[in-house]
C-alpha cells in the first residue's frame, strides 16, 4: 500500500467503527469530485459579490435560506452563512450579542460544549455558568438566582438545543419566565443546536427553540447529522444584528460580516446537494429512523441490565461506562461515570448488536469473579 492508501484505510475502518460521535455516516458527495481541481471561496458576506467570482455564494444562500425557513423564519429578516462548524457559529452569536450591548452578562450551563468558555476568553466577555439538572438541562433556580444578583446588566443566554452529552434541551419557557419576573430590558437569546438543528423542527411535540419563539441567533453543525466530509456548520441570525456589525472591504469589494476571511465553498455545495436530494421530508424519515434505532438501542441495553436512558425523543442514549477496552474499541465518548451512543444516520442495527454482545460479555466477566 502507497502512504495516501494507508491513510485513507485507516481513517476508512475507524469511520466505521465508532458508536459515540454524532457524526452522519451515510453521504455520499462523489459527484463534486471535479471540484477538488478548483479552488473555490466565499470570501466575505454571503449575500455581497466579491471582485473575486470563483464563489458558491448562490448556492449558500440557497441554504441559508432552507434554514431559515424550518427554523420558522424567512430570509426577509434572518441572516446567515456556511461557517466552519458548530463552534464557529457559536462564536458569531455570542459576537453578536456582546455588539448589541454594553458590557452583558453571559449566562451558560455547566452542560455547555468546551469550546464556548474560550469562545467567551476570545471575545472578553463577562459570563456565569449555570448548574445543570441531572439530564443535562440548564437548572432554572440557579439561574434565577444568579440573575437577580445582576437584573441591571444585560443578558445573554446561551442556550442548548441538545447538549453534547445528553442531548438535553434548555426550556426557553423558563428563561423568558425569569425574564419577565426579574424585568430585564436588555437580552439576547443564542441557541447552540449543533446537532439537533436539523432534527428538533421535526420532533413532536416540537421543542421551542426556533426563530418563532423570538431567539436572536442560532448555530447548527453541517457534518453532524446531514454529514459530510468536511467539518461545516450554519449560523443563522436576526437581520438587525448582522447589519450592526457590517462592514465594507475595498480590497475584496466585499462587505466583511463573517468571522473568517476567505471562506470554505465546498461546503455550501454538500449541504445544497443534500436538501436538494432530501428537502424537509427527506430530513424527516431520516429523524424518524434514528429515533427508532436509538430506542432500539436503549431497549437493548436495558435488556441486559443496564442502566440506560433518553431524553425524549433523542437519537443519544445515555448508559453507564463500561471498560476502557469497550470505550476505545467503540470510539465512545464519555464523561464522569457515563457513557454514550449517538444514533446518527449510517449506523447499523448490526453494529449495535455488536456492541450489546461484547457488552454482555464483560458483565458476565465480572459477575464471576465477583
Ligand atoms: C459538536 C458541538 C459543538 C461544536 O460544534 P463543531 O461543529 O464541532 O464545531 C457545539 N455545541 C454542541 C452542543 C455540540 O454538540
Amino acid at each position: 500500500m502507497t502512504e495516501i492508501e494507508q491513510i485513507y484505510s485507516r481513517i476508512n475502518e475507524n469511520s466505521s467503527s465508532f458508536l459515540g460521535y454524532p457524526l452522519a455516516k451515510d453521504f455520499n458527495y462523489k459527484e463534486f469530485a471535479p471540484f477538488l481541481n478548483l479552488c473555490i471561496n466565499n470570501v466575505g458576506d454571503p449575500e455581497s459579490p466579491s471582485t473575486l467570482a470563483i464563489d458558491t455564494k448562490d448556492v449558500e444562500r440557497e441554504v441559508v435560506s432552507f434554514f431559515a425557513d424550518i427554523l420558522s423564519s424567512s430570509i426577509k429578516d434572518i441572516w446567515g452563512y456556511v461557517t466552519n462548524g458548530g463552534t464557529e457559529g457559536n462564536l458569531y452569536g455570542l459576537y453578536l450579542a456582546r455588539e448589541s450591548f454594553n458590557n452583558p452578562i453571559v449566562y451558560y450551563s455547566e452542560s455547555t460544549h468546551y469550546s464556548v468558555k474560550k469562545n467567551l476568553h476570545l471575545l472578553n466577555l463577562n459570563s456565569i455558568v449555570v448548574r445543570s439538572q441531572p439530564n443535562g438541562e440548564m437548572d432554572y433556580e440557579d439561574l434565577e438566582n444568579l440573575i437577580t444578583l445582576n437584573r441591571d446588566k444585560p443578558a445573554v443566554f446561551f442556550l442548548n438545543i441538545g447538549t453534547t452529552m445528553t442531548e438535553a434541551i434548555d426550556n426557553i419557557d423558563q428563561v423568558k419566565r425569569i425574564i419577565n419576573k426579574y424585568a430585564i430590558k436588555d437580552y439576547y437569546i443564542h441557541c447552540d443546536a449543533a446537532f439537533l438543528g436539523c432534527i428538533a423542527p421535526f420532533v413532536e411535540p416540537k421543542p421551542k427553540f426556533d426563530f418563532s419563539e423570538g431567539i436572536d441567533s442560532i448555530s447548527i453543525s453541517g457534518h453532524k447529522f446531514i454529514g459530510g466530509p468536511i467539518p461545516c456548520g450554519i449560523v443563522l441570525a436576526k437581520r438587525k444584528h448582522r447589519n450592526r456589525i457590517v462592514n465594507s472591504v475595498s480590497y475584496v469589494g466585499t462587505l466583511d460580516t463573517t468571522i473568517t476571511g476567505s471562506r470554505n465553498g465546498l461546503t455550501p455545495l454538500f449541504l445544497w446537494s443534500f436538501i436538494k436530494k432530501n428537502g424537509k421530508k427527506g430530513l424527516i424519515s431520516r429523524a424518524r429512523k434514528s429515533q427508532e434505532l436509538a430506542a432500539y438501542t436503549e431497549e437493548r441495553l436495558k435488556n441486559i441490565g443496564i442502566n440506560a436512558w433518553r431524553n425524549n425523543d433523542a437519537l443519544t442514549v445515555v448508559f453507564d461506562k463500561p471498560s476502557a477496552k469497550l470505550l476505545k474499541k467503540y470510539q465512545l465518548a464519555s464523561e464522569n461515570n457515563i457513557a454514550h451512543i449517538i444514533c446518527i444516520p449510517g449506523l447499523e442495527k448490526v453494529q449495535i448488536d455488536a456492541f450489546i454482545e461484547d457488552y454482555k460479555k464483560e458483565i458476565l466477566v465480572s459477575e464471576v469473579f465477583a
